[in-house]
């Protein structure tokens, strides 16, 4: 992996080199992103879609050609199925507006696991209030992965929807969610999956695993902030109702009756981010240039290099030790608080994440304030990690 592709990387906090380790928050950009920010600006902003001018048009060519990228990405059958928004949150919050307001009804089930994010939780919550229905989740077993025998259970001819993380931001560990899509399946339940912290890691095939829906953000895939994707199968978007209101996804608006445009523009009312979508499909092309091989390989085994190291400290508690995990590790110094570990890293130049992680069920299932989560990008090397242990022995004697 060239690391000298992150600009980022060479910058010094309190005067020692960085160290970042908080990939699951945000992944650094290489410079083909970050040309590609200026580039778009320099030479085609125009706005897209609506204009007969030149740079209109390059501007629209290039938005729909991201489109099909991030559609190359996930192997989706079309890039109709492809629609952009602000990120994960946005794509979930649509999804459960706009397939609440088609199939939701008083007393439905939605259903989650105790591991989501509260990006998963919350748009569900907000649909069972609009609508009398509840939300059930799926309980965790000790070792803190999803029982799956009680998911089984859960399920029932009021079920409308399952929505379940590919991986935990918190714990890492890789859910089952071919399982978890067949089993939905057979009982006819579309299964949405939270995507935000697989799409960094792993390949996904969408039709492979023949999700309905999926979510994910470009700037955890080292692509800019404020862009993201809900992908959904056509027939599924095609009965689905608009879930925001505007310019661009309309065929004709009269004050009497207005019909709405075609896939996917259905979903997209207002300006959408096509600086941002341009330097996205630079992102993902710079990942398929690296190779999916040589990076699920690189950070598996950096996984477990780090796993390894930080078991070897007495004091440390690693949460969902030797799981099948990607790119995230939690843990704890015991009788000290995450917090102080965090400010006494950050000291050393050492980017990592404490607290609730925006999974407070979770957190609260665990009984703990919060984790300390070091989350790797296909950057991160070995190197990382020793400066890691170093920095952490280092706190821990000053804490303990
Ligand atoms: N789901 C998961 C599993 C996440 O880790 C995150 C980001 N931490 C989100 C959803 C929300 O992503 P965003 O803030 O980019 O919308």
């Amino acid at each position: 992996m060239n690391r000298d592709d992150f600009p980022i990387l060479q910058e010094r906090v309190y005067n020692c080199p960085l160290v970042y380790l908080d990939n699951a928050a945000t992944a650094q950009k290489p410079k083909q992103v970050l040309d590609a920010l200026q580039y778009a600006y320099t030479h085609f902003n125009a706005n897209i879609h609506r204009g007969v001018h030149h740079l209109s048009q390059v501007a629209t060519q290039h938005h729909e050609e991201s489109r099909q990228a991030v559609a190359d990405f996930l192997r989706a059958r079309s890039s109709n199925e492809i629609v952009f928004t602000k990120g994960t949150t946005n794509a979930l919050n649509m999804l459960a507006q706009s397939y609440g307001e088609a199939f939701v009804r008083e007393g439905d089930e939605i259903v989650v696991t105790t591991m989501e994010h509260h990006s998963n939780i919350v748009p569900w919550q907000l649909l069972c209030h609009r609508k009398g229905a509840v939300l059930k989740v799926i309980p965790l077993n000790d070792n803190l992965t999803l029982d799956m025998q009680a998911f089984s259970a859960i399920l029932s001819q009021k079920t409308k929807i399952v929505s379940v993380a590919h991986v935990s931001n918190v714990l890492g560990i890789i859910n089952p969610i071919e399982d978890i899509i067949r089993i939905a399946h057979e009982r006819g339940i579309p299964v949405c999956i939270d995507a935000a912290q697989s799409a960094p890691h792993l390949p996904i095939d969408v039709q492979h695993l023949d999700c309905d829906f999926l979510a994910l953000s470009a700037h955890k895939i080292y692509g800019p902030t404020g862009l993201g994707v809900l992908y959904g199968k056509e027939e599924w978007l095609n009965q689905l109702p608009p879930a925001e209101g505007g310019g661009e996804m309309i065929e004709h608006v009269s004050f009497e009756k207005t019909t709405y445009n075609t896939l996917p523009y259905k979903f997209e009312a207002g300006t959408p981010d096509f600086i941002g979508s341009f330097a996205f499909a630079e992102a993902l092309h710079y990942l398929q240039d690296t190779g999916w091989e040589k990076i699920v390989e690189h950070e598996r085994e950096l996984g477990k290099y780090a796993e390894r190291r930080l078991a070897s400290l007495p004091d440390v508690e690693i949460y969902a030790q030797g799981a099948a995990k990607a790119g995230v590790i939690s843990f704890n110094v015991r009788g000290v608080h995450p917090y102080d570990v965090g400010v006494l890293l950050d000291r050393q130049g050492i980017a990592v994440r404490t607290g609730h992680h925006c999974a407070e069920p979770l957190i609260n299932h665990l009984g703990i304030p919060g984790t300390i989560r070091a989350s790797f990008g296909l950057y991160n090397d070995e190197g990382d990690i020793d400066r890691l242990l170093v920095a952490l022995e280092r706190a821990i004697g000053m804490l303990k």
